[in-house]
């Protein structure tokens, strides 16, 4: 037997470790320290009262004889939650198909299964910085990996360069950790660097809840083109607060590689995978309902609220920074190594964030804050932000 040796090419994610660490050597020290997170990358406001709801009535329906039900009939999701998230893309103007809508337990499994479609030669580009998944899953199966900077210059939203061959290009939007978000024009030149190659975009769009500015799509099938060379990654995570309740999507329109690709996803997940759990679905379902969308935005609300805030200091203070607009993350320029941007902020405010060296090489200099916390910590720890900086 021989053990996948790819494994041995993977980085050390010592990135939460090390902050971890340095934290708890702090507050060893400092036992009195009011220390505050702005680092936290997981909802923590509670999910909406009718997904709970949801919840509790597909659970009483398990407990049942008439309604129990045991292996979901389609492992790709049952038609009721489909047909909602057909709906909640049409009501931004987006045409998916229930069929082309593959229900999952979340963004980041789709993520990493999703390398089992592509042939081991292939070429896969990336940006720099990046959600290390992306990375990862495709080291772990020896692809080839370039990377596309993303800086400053394209305000972390970089333009494909006509000179640079791949074969699959992973996107966010918003980003996570730049929380920087494409522009429709910046995406469709994406989509057309992607049609003119006979690549395919895998375009992962766990934020788009967060999307307020108008010209940003939510989606990458509401750019032209999209059809013939994207997949679209979806998550209930953020947008209704699913992360330990997991459900995901992910969307492959007929049109990919002539629906050669939605034939070999649906053959792949009924073969490894045997469907969301119904209660899951229920509650997503309910997430996805009127009063869902309606209750989930509250939430969503809230967290923009604690962007905004940040993003307004930062502003204030002239600090260059991306995101808060269409996202929970806040990116901004530390004028100092990331890490040590981190002690500083430990230090002297007692308040922990992200150095944004642990995305990629482009991250060096940048650090994310993120708007997961109250609004009064938040605001708090903006306060000794202002006053330290
Ligand atoms: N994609 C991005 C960019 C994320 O930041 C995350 C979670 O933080 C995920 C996917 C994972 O989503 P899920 O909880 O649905 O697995």
């Amino acid at each position: 037997m021989k053990l996948n040796a790819n494994y041995d090419n993977i980085q050390n994610s010592y990135l939460f470790v090390e902050i971890a660490n340095r934290v708890k050597k702090f507050t060893a020290q400092n036992p009195s320290a009011d220390i505050i997170k702005l680092g936290i990358g997981d909802v923590t406001r509670p999910l909406a009262p009718c997904v709970v709801e949801a919840g509790v009535k597909a659970v009483e329906e398990m407990g049942r004889a008439e309604t129990f039900r045991g292996y979901s009939p389609d492992s790709q999701g049952y038609d009721f939650l489909r047909d909602a998230i057909s709906r909640y893309y049409a009501a931004f103007n987006v045409k998916v198909a229930p069929h082309e809508i593959h229900v999952s337990d979340g963004a980041k499994s789709d993520c990493g299964n999703i390398v089992d479609m592509f042939g081991d030669d292939n070429v896969v580009l990336i940006p720099d910085p990046v959600y290390p998944v992306y990375l990862d899953s495709n080291v772990m199966s020896g692809r080839k990996v370039i990377f596309c900077d993303s800086t400053e210059g394209d305000d972390f939203a970089p333009l494909p360069d006509k000179n640079v061959k791949c074969d699959i290009i992973y996107l966010c939007s918003p980003n996570n950790p730049t929380g920087a978000a494409f522009s429709y024009e910046k995406l469709k030149a994406w989509v057309d660097y992607a049609n003119a190659n006979g690549a395919v975009i895998i375009f992962d769009a766990a934020y788009e809840a967060f999307v307020t500015e108008p010209d940003v799509p939510r989606s990458i099938f509401a750019v032209e083109g999209a059809r013939t060379c994207a997949v679209e990654l979806c998550s209930f995570s953020k947008t209704a607060g699913f992360t330990g309740t997991r459900c995901g999507y992910t969307v492959v329109p007929d049109e990919l590689c002539g629906g050669k690709f939605a034939k070999m996803w649906a053959r792949r997940q009924s073969t490894k995978y045997n469907g969301t759990s119904y209660i899951q679905q229920r509650m997503a379902e309910a997430a996805y309902s009127e009063e869902g969308i309606r209750q989930c935005r509250e939430n969503i609300q809230a967290y923009q609220k604690n962007a905004n805030l940040i993003s307004g200091v930062l502003e204030s203070m002239g600090i260059y920074h991306t995101g808060g607009k269409n996202s929970p993350y806040i990116w901004l320029k530390c004028g100092m190594p990331s890490w040590d941007f981190f002690d500083r902020l430990l230090e002297k405010a007692n308040v922990v964030g992200t150095p944004g060296s642990g995305f990629g090489k482009n991250g060096e200099g940048y650090f994310r804050l993120t708007a997961f916390n109250t609004y009064e910590k938040t605001a708090e720890a903006m306060e000794r932000f202002k006053k330290i900086f």
